[in-house]
């Protein structure tokens, strides 16, 4: 055997080792074995560069960096699915797809709903070309690189694949891996991570491949996407993805009868946790592909596929203690703090309470036995009390009257549900609560500046609001706790370089209450400058969309501030955004970009040209007759029905006016 010869005798029996190892969880050889297998190719590798290949097994080590995730328009549109939550609903949607289909035996796919981060990958003579996330449906981010890191992906297909094609599936992280990880960073004196599925989806988007390398993600795929596949049942589809090599859970069933898909349904939400992945439910699919075709899509999701959701999970434990968190406003949060339990493969220590009826409506006490639920939602809630278990000298709840913090009495008005320490400009937490709320992602996204050294600053005397971050200079830095050269210059730069950020994002970082990202750039549409909506009274404001009393009088009262009028000026000082930008008020944005448009027919509210400079202000292209480089076809009134027809064939999504409106006004929602 010459060099090239050895190399790829390697390649390929490594590339069976972990096909054997990850995919069907039957390993041949030892991981020493392997290692060592490994790291012979690595060496030669490494002296023979010129047989570079780019599904190369040592390639999973990962160690190349992304610095920032291209854009990548989705050849084949990834849609949601829809949902139900009864036995009822399935049937439903059962005999509705029967109605639609006439007089045929209707034959159905079930499989689990993995609960992570979807994913589109392309491959191209068998061989992986590039992974892109759902995003929005119609583009996503181009992950290739951290997708390449996942040994269960294969980099190059077995078997009789198609030249090309896209293939879906969810990128998951194991509840065994997943708990180690949390092991590591608690041991590390890190916060461990919430849950499996946001560290998945975070976890896409690391710029350091070799970190992704190092977590224990896994993918399973469900869905091959493209022409002349030869596929012609969902059930086969599967069968063929892995047989290319693909993890596909053979746990998918292929059922007859409604009965047969609802026995399915109730066997999985019994033993989902006898699984080593979350699920959330569970994915019934029409299994004949002519009949998928007849069905098609509605706006949003295809009318062959249906999610039956579990519902959310519920456990039992005792509340230790009620506390009570002071947020940037002054809102009083109580927190119930629970014997540690495990809920949906998560530890749980914490729970909200909300607010004091809250927990007068539920008479929760400490000491109680509290029961927990877990839904879409990051922070658990608790549902009830186990009276049965409640200690003989139980005492109701005595919601608290000072601010933990700084002692203020609290105050409540009426209609409200919270509780709020009026001590605005003294309580130290509000003050540093508005100052993390300021440099936080959605606000001026202040790089090399987090919460914990908000707080040190704070405490060191340095900040005393935020406009006060803008005079910070290096050599204050310094000195202080685990700061460095490095450090206080990046937060200096860090700071300056936040003067770019757009008006809507200031108004929102000004931390005006009830003011969120949404109304903020209502508001900023709306005004277009600070000095304007400075002026507005509550009547003017409350024309505005969205904007009620509550929020109105909430703007007129932080304007009449004295300190917050100091501290705007001062950001007019330094540089900030008061004013919407001119390309925003032209209302020309790019969302649009690399999307081809054809516009057909009459339409109700615009134009036809009036549709088409919109779709030109905002980065896209008007075709004039459809091909496969079409993105959307928007179709008015009385449109031709060939061009309905080739959209069709073509499998090009066909929107109305309203859908294509949505969709700008998504993008310039300013
Ligand atoms: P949703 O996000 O609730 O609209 O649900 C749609 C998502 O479910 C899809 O984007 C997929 O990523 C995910 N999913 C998980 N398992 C499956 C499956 N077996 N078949 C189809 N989609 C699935
Ligand atoms: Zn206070």
């Amino acid at each position: 055997m010459n060099i090239q010869e050895q190399i790829e005798a390697l390649r390929t029996e490594l590339r069976e080792h972990n096909h054997n190892y990850y995919v069907l969880d039957k390993p041949t050889i030892s991981d020493y074995e392997f290692d060592m297998k490994l790291k012979a190719l690595q060496e030669l590798e490494a002296k023979h560069p010129e047989f570079y290949d780019a599904t190369s097994p040592t390639l999973r080590v990962g160690g190349d960096i992304t610095k920032s995730f291209k854009t990548i328009v989705h050849e084949h549109r990834m849609y949601s699915l829809d949902n139900s939550y009864s036995k009822e609903d399935l049937e439903d949607w059962e005999k509705r797809n029967q109605r639609i289909l006439g007089d045929v035996e209707v034959e159905f796919t079930c499989e689990l709903k993995y609960d992570g981060a979807s994913i589109n990958l392309t491959y191209e003579d068998g061989q992986l070309i590039k992974a892109v996330t759902r995003g929005d449906g119609f583009q996503g981010d181009e992950v290739t690189t951290n997708i390449k890191t996942i040994r269960s992906v294969p980099l190059k297909l077995t078997g009789d694949y198609p030249p090309k094609f896209d293939i879906r599936g969810e990128i998951i992280l194991p509840l065994d891996g997943f708990a180690k990880m949390n092991e590591e960073r608690v041991a590390a004196g890190d916060d461990p991570y919430m849950n499996p599925r946001n560290t998945a989806s975070g976890s896409l988007k690391l710029q350091d491949s070799a970190a992704v390398a190092q977590r224990p993600l896994d993918c399973l795929l469900y869905g091959i996407v493209g022409p002349n596949t030869g596929i012609t049942s969902q059930f086969q589809m599967l069968e063929k993805a892995r047989n290319w090599g693909f993890k596909v859970p053979t746990i998918a069933k292929l059922c007859k009868s409604t009965s047969e898909v609802l026995a399915f349904v109730d066997y999985w939400d019994e033993h989902r946790h006898d699984l080593p992945y979350e699920i959330d439910g569970v994915v019934v699919k029409v299994n004949n592909i002519q009949h998928q075709e007849e069905l098609g899509y509605t706006a949003k999701s295809p009318r062959w596929a249906m999610a039956y959701k579990f519902k959310a999970e519920q456990v039992s434990t005792v509340l230790n203690e009620i506390t009570y968190q002071v947020g940037r406003t002054g809102a009083i949060t109580p927190v119930a703090n629970l014997e540690p339990v495990l809920l949906a493969g998560t530890t749980v220590k914490r729970a909200s309470l909300h607010n004091a009826d809250q927990i007068e409506k539920l008479d929760i006490r400490e000491g109680d036995t509290v029961y927990v639920e877990k839904g879409g939602e990051i922070i658990p809630k608790i549902v009830g009390v186990d009276l049965s278990k409640r200690p003989a000298d139980s005492k109701p709840t005595e919601y608290i009257t000072h601010c933990p913090e700084c002692g203020t009495e609290l105050l409540r008005t009426q209609g409200d549900a919270k509780h709020y320490c009026t001590n605005f400009y003294g309580c130290p937490t509000q003050i540093t609560g508005r100052i993390q709320h300021f440099i936080s992602r959605k606000a001026m996204d202040i790089e090399g500046l987090g919460g914990e050294t908000v707080e040190l600053l704070f405490k060191e005397g340095l900040i005393r609001n935020y406009a006060d971050l803008y005079i910070l200079t290096k050599e204050q830095i310094v000195p202080l706790e685990r700061m460095a050269e490095k450090s206080a210059e990046n937060l200096v730069k860090g700071v300056a370089e936040s003067v770019n950020i757009p008006f809507e994002r200031v108004l929102f970082a000004l931390g005006i209450r009830f003011v969120g990202e949404t109304v903020a750039k209502k508001l900023a549409k709306a005004y277009k400058n600070i000095d304007a909506l400075m002026a507005a009274t509550i009547d003017e404001l409350k024309v505005v969309d969205e904007i009620g009393e509550r929020i109105a009088q909430s703007v007129v009262e932080f304007f009449q501030n004295e300190r917050n009028l100091e501290n705007i000026n001062r950001l007019k000082d330094y540089g900030l955004q008061f004013e919407i930008s001119a390309d925003k008020l032209l209302n020309q944005t790019e969302i649009l970009k690399g999307k081809t448009f054809v516009v057909s027919g009459v339409f109700e509210l615009l134009s036809r040209n009036e549709l088409k400079k919109l779709i030109e202000d905002n980065g896209g292209k008007v075709g004039s007759s459809i091909s496969s480089k079409t993105a959307f076809l928007v179709a008015g009134d009385k449109m031709g029905p060939s061009k309905r027809t080739k959209a069709e064939t073509l499998g090009i999504p066909i929107i109305s006016e309203h859908d294509f409106l949505n969709m700008v006004n998504e993008g310039f929602n300013l």
